[in-house]
């Protein structure tokens, strides 16, 4: 099974391209995480075989990189190059056409040392891959954007998480009115408002209409400099320069439509077209188009959705005939069983609970004198937006404390998001790898699974969730609870996406602090009984302890769980001499990292909290000034068996 990270995943298809072998050793970490293809010369090609680099995706050029480039510059969303930055603005600049359709270009210094975020830092999204990539290569992002340095979301890029889709307007002067931190009002008529949830405390928006007084008594409000529409409406702007606009419309619309057998696509997009228009509604806040399901294979109908990119929801007339609509007609009940197709599909596709409310265009029936065919348009708006995207679960384990035992696909990961969901002191743990924009949900200890259904409900609608838990994941963590409860959900095992990030675990944090007890083999126990009963984790308990194990024991007391620790002792003492070594490692790698070295028969002797592993050795373990060493036996064959040296030295890798 083939299972690529999915941090990439936005930025697909990605190129990176460089003219040295020594930037092809400094890209290496990307090609072993991530689908990247790699363009080199001809020479570098050959330099790649004599070394016997393993690149999956290898272009070797026969051309110059300048043609290669001008082929593959509208083929790709994201290009990384390891070559002057001098270099690369010579090479691009004749390709460059618009911010909205350029791909994401960054640069990566021969040095390996700095990223930069090139151009396309935001709709094209080069300063979240320049992030993703230094992540990758222990590098330093260089993003020179202006809202990177006040911890706002690029105004630009706000909708993108919510798949909303930019509309008219002055872009650059509207982000220059951020960067100049002047007033900027915000008027959201639909979408999600979470985004607004999660802004710095000192952003200069202001949220509806200045119209509305203000509260007696309290300060003047400041004219606004500049405005943000999100909303399903089209409004066109007048070119006042001072004021600038631009405005955002979130996939809210579900067209309803009805037609005759043959209706041409070219008269139904022109049908949704003159509706749209007649009701100032933005074509780009469509969501998707509903109908009948013997709609399902109109052609026209087809061929429109997919060339829109649009979903076509279809019910049975049994389920549309339960809607109540604004014109039923008697004549659509006797054709095709129900008295409503457009009205009722788009009621229903806005609303599970067919909300009739939700229509904001009754039916409209739109012909056209040289076509063939009738189209019959309603259009019903939804409360929550279609996002149009495949939502993806990584499920991040951030190590024992401090950021640099985090992987640094994990630190990708969490900076990546668009959403990140963790007990409330692994998020204050990570603040540092947190990006503006964010979504931040920080729930206290004891809701995991409210915790895993909110990550759940965000990646059904299409975003990009993090899910972060201490140490590993999958180690007493948020993994397991995730994947069963999405598994209960009906889950088809990839929508959505699930990737999990390894990080490293309390006892192997707690092993490097004391040396090598866990040389041998091993196993870890949790002393909680809040989910498994207290005599399966007895009989584990005995079973570890007469197998020699050295064991971990993980979530050992409690303010009110005491008596396991005690008789996790005696279990141990029944097996084990009491001059056992046992190391009590709490908060490893925190500010208030705790080491004491033990013996069994001593070890209540000394603070132990849920703060805290306890590694106990095996019949072999000894303690050593302040180590704690497992021998796993080298020593001892050495004497014994000197022509075994060679299979030794392999079992040591
Ligand atoms: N997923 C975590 C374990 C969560 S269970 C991991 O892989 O490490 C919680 C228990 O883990 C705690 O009661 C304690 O026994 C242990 N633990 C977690 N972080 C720790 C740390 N920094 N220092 C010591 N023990 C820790």
């Amino acid at each position: 099974m083939d299972r690529f990270t999915l941090l990439f995943h936005d930025f697909q298809p990605l190129l990176a391209l460089t003219t040295t072998f020594t930037g092809v050793q400094r890209l290496q970490p990307l090609w072993e995480t991530a689908a990247v293809s790699l363009w080199v010369p001809a020479p570098i090609g050959e330099q790649i075989q004599q070394a016997k680099l393993p690149i999956p995706s290898l272009q070797v050029g026969s051309d110059l990189l300048r043609e290669h480039l001008t082929q593959q510059w509208p083929a790709h969303r994201g290009l990384i190059f390891c070559l002057a930055t001098g270099a690369v603005v010579r090479l691009i600049s004749p390709l460059l056409q618009h911010k909205a359709t350029d791909p994401a270009v960054v640069v990566v210094d021969t040095n390996g040392q700095f990223v930069i975020s090139l151009c396309g830092g935001h709709q094209a999204g080069a300063d979240a891959l320049a992030q993703a990539v230094a992540r990758q290569l222990h590098a330093t992002p260089v993003l020179t954007g202006a809202a990177n340095g006040l911890a706002l979301p690029a105004i630009d890029r706000l909708g993108k998480p919510f798949g909303w889709q930019p509309g008219s307007g002055d872009w650059t002067a509207v982000s220059s009115a951020i960067a100049r931190q002047e007033p900027v009002q915000v008027i959201q008529e639909a979408g999600s408002t979470l985004w607004q949830n999660h802004l710095p405390a000192e952003h200069s928006f202001q949220f509806g209409f200045p119209e509305v007084p203000a509260p007696a008594g309290s300060p003047p409000t400041p004219s606004p400099r500049a405005r943000i529409w999100i909303s399903p409406m089209q409004r066109s702007f007048s070119l006042e320069a001072d004021f600038p606009k631009v405005q955002w419309h979130p996939r809210v619309l579900w067209v309803g439509i009805g037609c005759e057998r043959g209706t041409s696509r070219a008269l139904i997009e022109t049908a949704v077209q003159s509706v749209c228009r007649a009701h100032h509604l933005a074509e780009a806040a469509i969501a998707g188009v509903a109908t009948i399901d013997l709609k399902a294979n109109e052609i026209g109908l087809v061929e429109l959705c997919q060339g829109r990119q649009w979903p076509l929801r279809c019910f049975s007339a049994e389920q549309l005939r339960q809607v109540s609509v604004p014109t039923p007609s008697a004549v659509v009940e006797a054709e095709v069983g129900t008295p409503s197709v457009a009205e009722a599909a788009a009621i229903l596709a806005a609303s599970p609970s067919s909300d009739a409310s939700l229509l904001r265009v009754r039916k409209q029936i739109i012909r056209q004198p040289d076509q063939p065919g009738a189209v019959t348009i309603a259009i019903a708006q939804a409360d929550q937006e279609y996002t149009g995207r495949r939502g993806q679960l990584w499920l991040v384990g951030i190590g024992p404390g401090q950021l640099n035992q985090i992987t640094p696909a994990a630190q990708t990961a969490i900076t990546h998001a668009d959403a990140v969901i963790g007990y409330r002191l692994y998020v204050d743990l990570i603040q540092a790898l947190l990006r503006p924009g964010q979504i931040v949900e920080a729930l206290p200890i004891t809701q995991e699974r409210q915790r895993a259904e909110r990550a759940i409900e965000l990646a059904n609608w299409g975003l990009t969730v993090a899910v972060i838990s201490s140490g590993d994941c999958g180690i007493y963590g948020m993994a397991g609870l995730v994947m069963e409860q999405l598994q209960h959900s009906g889950w088809d095992g990839k929508t959505p996406a699930v990737e999990v990030f390894p990080g490293i675990t309390a006892l192997q944090a707690a092993a490097a602090q004391v040396g090598a007890p866990l040389m041998h083999d091993f196993c870890a126990i949790s002393l909680s009984d809040l989910l498994t009963p207290w005599t399966v984790i007895e009989t584990r308990l005995s079973a570890a302890a007469q197998a020699d194990f050295v064991t971990a024991l993980y979530n050992p007391k409690s303010q009110t769980r005491t008596q396991q620790i005690e008789t996790a002792q005696q279990i141990f003492l029944a097996h084990r001499a009491a001059q056992t070594p046992v190391a009590i490692v709490r908060s490893v790698y925190r500010p208030d990292q705790q080491v004491t070295l033990t013996t069994l028969d001593q070890m209540l002797a000394h603070p132990i909290d849920m703060l805290t592993v306890v590694l106990i050795g095996n019949q072999s373990t000894r303690t050593f000034a302040d180590w704690m060493i497992t021998p796993r036996g080298y020593l001892a064959s050495l004497v014994n068996c000197e022509t075994d040296r060679e299979s030794n030295r392999e079992s040591n890798s």
